[in-house]
């Protein structure tokens, strides 16, 4: 009965993975997957994290029932303060409500699904481009999905302008998906400036805003600083969506562990859209996993703890933000043609290097270097010994 099924595609960033796995030669370099490495090349499980597990372990107290639909209450609770600020009005009004999820996808998604049901209008802006997951979650999750300027390929950097006329343009009421910071793949974040006049314009036109936060405290080294872009939308007083992800953050990855915020007007209506968004989760998934949130509970609610992660945190943003600049040092250093102060200029985990689909072919082939095919690298997959056969391969592309 099942003949007729064709080969999907693989997946364009965990294809990148696939086949990097497949080659085997000993220079060969992953800068497809948005994950850290070290600077030996390793994945990093953060001290803090383990310190975490083997308090959780020690405890005979701790068993395996299930969590309540919405998952662990304290995780909700601080994943909420973390993200919006822990004076926030909005939580001391209890006008929030969050909703445990898995992961920053599992919470787009749910948050997709719950505004596909309840909410006036069935648009959902998202930047272009962005990453190439939100179209494919919103438009399963129920929504139809349109685009907003975002990146202007001469400057390598914001088409503010594109951005205001198309958000102006769109229809009253629309969802708009902002990436609070960091912005995927393209590096690129309006200033705070910028994002005050972007506030202005979706408050004007009652737009609904929608953060991803996949990146917080990872793009700068700084938690709050990282937040700006939400908490500046939440203290006017309106609605507002955040999809929180641990993966980056805490190196979390696999553990799934992320949250869903919805800030309403009121806390009679957060209770209602609390109530909705269970009878989104419960057939979907029932309820979340335990292990993963209890170790962000563990942290977060810890003083000591708490600072020891900001610290590891800062640690990895700082060791990106380095390789960015050893990275554009070696390309001066090799006279490569054209300007490339946009990786230093760039936030976050990416580089959108510019470089086209044949550069980038051509430094697969030659130099076994693997990134996804619009040019975006990984800074977290490059160290020090590996900075010199990138700029070595880009310098080669360019000049062929
Ligand atoms: N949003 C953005 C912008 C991302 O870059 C990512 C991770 N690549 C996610 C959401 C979701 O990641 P996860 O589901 O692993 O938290």
């Amino acid at each position: 009965v099942f003949e007729h099924v064709v080969r999907g595609p693989e997946d364009p960033i965990l294809g990148v993975t696939v086949a990097y796995n497949k080659d085997s030669s000993p220079l060969k370099l992953n800068l497809g997957v948005g994950a850290y490495r070290t600077e030996e090349g390793k994945p990093l499980v953060l001290n803090v994290v383990r310190r975490a597990e083997q308090m959780l372990v020690n405890d005979s107290s701790r068993v395996k029932e299930y969590l309540p639909i919405v998952g662990l209450a304290d995780f909700n609770k601080l994943s909420a303060k973390l993200i919006l600020g822990a004076d926030s009005p909005a939580i001391q009004d209890n006008r929030v409500t969050t909703v445990q999820c898995l992961s920053g996808t599992g919470s787009l998604r749910v948050g997709g699904e719950f505004l596909a049901r309840h909410y006036h209008q069935r648009t959902i802006y998202i930047p272009l481009p962005t990453w190439g997951n939100h179209p494919k979650v919103f438009t399963l999750a129920g929504l139809s999905v349109k685009t907003y300027r975002y990146y202007d390929p001469v400057t390598r950097g914001l088409n503010f302008q594109g951005l205001l006329e198309d958000l102006g343009s769109a229809p009253s009421g629309a969802i708009v998906l902002l990436h609070a910071c960091a912005h995927n793949p393209t590096g690129v974040d309006p200033t705070p400036q910028q994002w005050e006049q972007i506030r202005q314009l979706m408050r004007s036109k009652a737009l609904l805003p929608f953060f991803d936060s996949a990146y917080q405290g990872f793009a700068s080294g700084n938690l709050d600083a990282d937040a700006h872009s939400i908490r500046l939308f939440v203290a006017d007083g309106g609605e507002c969506i955040v999809a929180q992800s641990y993966a980056k953050n805490m190196g979390l990855y696999g553990e799934r562990v992320g949250a869903l915020s919805i800030v309403c007007k009121s806390a009679d209506v957060a209770s209602r859209v609390e109530s909705q968004l269970k009878l989104v989760i419960r057939p979907m998934y029932s309820n979340p996993p335990i292990h993963g949130a209890s170790i962000v509970a563990t942290i977060l609610k810890d003083k000591n703890m708490f600072q020891e992660w900001t610290i590891e945190l800062k640690a990895m943003a700082d060791r990106i933000i380095n390789m960015r600049q050893q990275l554009f040092d070696a390309l001066s250093t090799r006279g490569t043609p054209g300007d490339w102060s946009h990786i230093i200029k760039q936030i976050g985990m990416f580089t959108f290097t510019g470089l086209n689909s044949e550069q980038v072919a051509f430094m697969t082939k030659e130099y076994h270097i693997y990134m996804t095919s619009d040019g975006r690298i990984s800074m977290a997959g490059l160290s020090s010994r590996t900075v010199p056969h990138l700029a070595d391969a880009i310098h080669a592309a360019v000049t062929r």
